[in-house]
């Protein structure tokens, strides 16, 4: 799993990723929720950095500003890594993806006897 100092030394600054120009000091799982069970969610493509106070005021815990991340992940790792990289993920994570309320631009149906998307 990235720490916060490999992520911030991998193209990523000090500031908190929302753009309040804050300091930024935590790792904040940006997408889908830090789950036990699902320890492939602890990568860099699900974890954003930002503000301690806004993070721990649960600012980000909403689909307006899980979409806004997923932009900006996109934007550091290419689309279509993010894309591929959401498909991949385990189907028992499928009812998880449809509550993020994130749309990855691609049509997405979740099938959970097959796992597949498309
Ligand atoms: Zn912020």
């Amino acid at each position: 799993m990235p720490t916060f100092d490999e992520l911030v030394r991998k193209r990523r600054q000090f500031l908190c990723e929302c753009g309040c120009m804050q300091l930024a000091t935590d790792r904040h799982h940006g997408l889908l929720p830090n789950l036990k069970r699902f320890p492939m969610l602890d990568c860099e493509e699900n974890i954003v950095l930002v503000n301690h106070w806004e993070h721990d005021n649960r600012r980000f815990d909403n689909a307006e500003w899980r979409q806004k991340f997923w932009d900006i992940q996109c934007e550091r790792y290419g689309r279509k890594h993010m894309i591929d990289w959401w498909n991949s993920l385990p189907a028992k994570l499928n009812d998880r993806k449809r509550q993020s309320g994130i749309d990855t631009g691609t049509k997405q149906t979740y099938n959970n006897s097959q796992g597949n998307e498309q």
